[in-house]
């Protein structure tokens, strides 16, 4: 049967792409017929991890490394199992980062939603009873009006077919980590997050989404108060990681500042 909505619909959105021919949210070109909010061109400058990554934080660790830890991860002990992370954040997908923060009707990030299905099921073995995306502050939710990586979570729950619980609450803004020393950043998250579950975990495993792993220092704060409150194993999914050298030039600064 004819679904006359659905085709009424097609035909209306075919009909606003040849009135307001759609452009590239970060070059401006035009998209073409299959392409939607960025071109191709400017989605294969997001750039993928190289193996090897570390299995604690996926910190990309050389291609020919026999190690399985960063050096950071071997000489520390912290509460994440492992960490998957799909892109390397570089400089265009900064750039796409910063233009989605102002906030759109549809999600940018539903350019990512295949991919992620993809990697999920090929990568990530597990089964989670919880996936548990990293809360925004009020604040920012509230300017930005929808917190990335619940979208992200929202993905994954659908790939690994886990359920999607907001276990974690933001309680105060926090400043950007990068610009922060290693003791003040760890100070900076001391207590800006609480649980929020109706009632305590049961030794269960969780797998937390954030959108950019960059210190760590996030992810591993949720971590600990999940486990205070029964969790007992923590796994880590971020759509990109940043390299720590990376995090001090001003841009990402002013980038994060947004976050
Ligand atoms: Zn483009
Ligand atoms: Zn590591």
């Amino acid at each position: 049967m004819v679904n006359f909505a659905k085709a009424f619909s097609d035909y209306g959105k075919a009909l606003e792409r040849i009135v307001y021919p759609p452009v590239c949210q970060l070059c401006s070109t035009d998209l073409s017929w299959f392409e939607e909010i960025i071109c191709e061109s400017c989605k294969n400058s997001f750039r993928k991890l190289q193996p090897s990554l570390c299995f604690r934080c996926s910190k990309e660790i050389g291609p020919f490394s026999a190690r399985t830890l960063c050096e950071e991860c071997s000489s520390s002990t912290h509460c994440i199992e492992k960490t998957w992370a799909i892109y390397d954040f570089n400089a265009s997908l900064r750039k796409f980062f910063h233009q989605i923060k102002f906030g759109s009707r549809h999600s940018p990030l539903m350019i990512f939603r295949e991919e992620i299905r993809t990697f999920a099921r090929q990568n990530i073995p597990e089964n989670f009873s919880a996936v548990v995306p990293v809360p925004l502050d009020w604040k920012k939710r509230w300017t930005r009006g929808f917190n990335q990586s619940k979208i992200l979570a929202l993905f994954l729950s659908q790939a690994l077919e886990s359920p999607l619980v907001e276990l974690l609450k933001k309680k105060k803004p926090t400043r950007p980590q990068s610009i922060l020393s290693k003791r003040d950043r760890e100070r900076n998250l001391a207590g800006s997050f609480r649980y929020s579950g109706k009632q305590a975990l049961r030794k269960e495993t969780v797998l937390l989404v954030d959108d950019i792993y960059t210190t760590g220092n996030t992810v591993r704060e949720c971590g600990r108060i999940l486990k205070a409150n029964g969790a007992a194993k923590i796994y880590v999914f971020a759509l990109a990681r940043a390299g720590l050298g990376e995090s001090r030039d001003f841009t990402f600064q002013s980038l994060e500042a947004n976050r």
